[in-house]
């Protein structure tokens, strides 16, 4: 018998009942507006920024309407200009070089290794073109974050870390989102956190921090912030920052809060998961396993595998092979852009020069997700197909035991 799955890859789970209830309070009293408080009331956005510092160890977090605005919002508050450089990954999803595109600023990409991560080398080669680096850390897969910080601060290059994916992950030891100047988050539902859409920055620095406040479309009630510095910070930057609103509502607060509460423990959920599919994956002929850096603490809500070097047509034939048994993979080496999976080069707006080995291993990349809604014996019945079906295509290319 030929074994099926007929789970859904892009369902998550509920909301927590804690969340449902906080939500339904948040509608039966009508203030959804973050600075629509009652007296003496602390609005729930203000107390999940108080949260979201915690969390990561942050002095300072803003939430916001989306994770691609915490991006062009960090960029603003680091007074990043139209026309400015601004370096990110090639391989990452379209709303990173989006948030440098939304400035009018210049997305300038840097390749990809086998690992998934950043090009170092790469990185260091470009590393005069510009002063900030947009760092995605594209499906949760970290660098070495203490020589990419090296070859950062040699050139004066700020960070801003994309932690769409990396939010609950660590860098020895360290939250990611806490290695460069400004760490940025989503909880768009398909992330770690789930409030449909919505937002996190976090940093250190008391005047980013009130820049992006003020960006954020505080009007002058910066004051309601638990999170924020204090006003004599205001004073200085309230003049010239302009209001470009992207706020969190109090709705999307109360949703989010119980779900950070949580989120240690559904970071076990997930790599329960995850090694699950990478064992049952192991040792499968022409397909690598991406090993993850053991410095690194990771998410495992999805997982990718590189098919290298396969002849052309043959990973499209993986493809519809797994996906006639209900495993959807999704492929960044597509000659066009499908579904969420785009790549630099689809990016017609930020002409980049050919990356030939980045082209080589995005051509291989197979990525799927993993919700939680997802058993462990659903995960392992998902391997099996995988494994028999690239086994199959492998076979038929005539490449075994090449
Ligand atoms: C989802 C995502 C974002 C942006 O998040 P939104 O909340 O959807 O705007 C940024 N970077 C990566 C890598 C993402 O996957």
């Amino acid at each position: 018998m030929t074994e099926r799955f007929t789970g859904s890859f892009t369902q998550q789970e509920p909301i927590p009942e804690e969340g449902i209830e906080a939500a339904l309070s948040v509608l039966r009293h009508g203030r959804l507006h973050r600075y629509n408080t009652a007296p003496g009331e602390i609005a729930e956005t203000a107390l999940l920024e108080e949260e979201v510092a915690a969390l990561t160890g942050a002095r300072y977090a803003l939430a916001v309407a989306s994770g691609g605005y915490a991006l062009a919002c960090a960029l603003r508050a680091l007074g990043v200009k139209p026309g400015d450089r601004v370096l990110t990954n090639a391989f990452t999803l379209a709303p990173v070089p989006g948030a440098i595109a939304s400035l009018g600023a210049v997305p300038v990409f840097v390749g990809v290794t086998e690992a998934l991560t950043i090009d170092l080398d790469d990185l260091a080669a470009k590393a005069g073109e510009a002063g900030v680096l947009m760092l995605s850390h594209m499906r949760g897969h970290l660098c070495d974050m203490a020589r990419l910080l090296e070859i950062c601060d040699a050139a004066g290059i700020r960070v801003v870390e994309d932690c769409a994916h990396t939010m609950g992950a660590t860098w020895e030891g360290l939250p990611s989102g806490r290695h460069g100047v400004i760490g940025c988050y989503s909880t768009q539902t398909y992330k770690h956190a789930n409030s449909g859409e919505g937002g996190f920055l976090v940093t250190d620095y008391e005047e980013i921090a009130a820049r992006a406040v003020m960006l954020s479309g505080s009007y002058m009630l910066y004051d309601r912030h638990r999170a924020a510095p204090g006003p004599e910070v205001f004073e200085r930057v309230k003049y010239d920052t302009p209001n470009i609103s992207g706020r969190m509502d109090n709705l999307r607060a109360a949703i989010l809060r119980p779900q950070l509460r949580a989120l240690v423990g559904q970071v076990a959920r997930w790599n329960a998961r995850y090694h699950v599919v990478e064992q049952g994956l192991r040792g499968t002929p022409g397909l690598t396993v991406i090993d993850r850096d053991p410095r690194g603490g990771f998410v495992g809500s999805s997982i990718q595998v590189l098919l290298l070097d396969w002849p052309d047509g043959t990973i499209p034939e993986v493809l519809r092979r797994c996906a006639a048994r209900g495993v959807e993979l999704k492929w960044f080496g597509g000659a066009e852009p499908a579904g969420f999976t785009s790549r630099y080069d689809s990016w017609r707006y930020a002409p980049s020069d050919p990356m030939p080995a980045s082209d080589r291993i995005l051509r291989g990349i197979l990525d799927m997700r993993l919700p939680l809604t997802f058993s462990e014996e659903d995960c392992a019945l998902i391997a099996r197909i995988i494994r028999a079906e690239v086994g199959a295509v492998w076979q038929a290319s005539g490449r075994a035991g090449s």
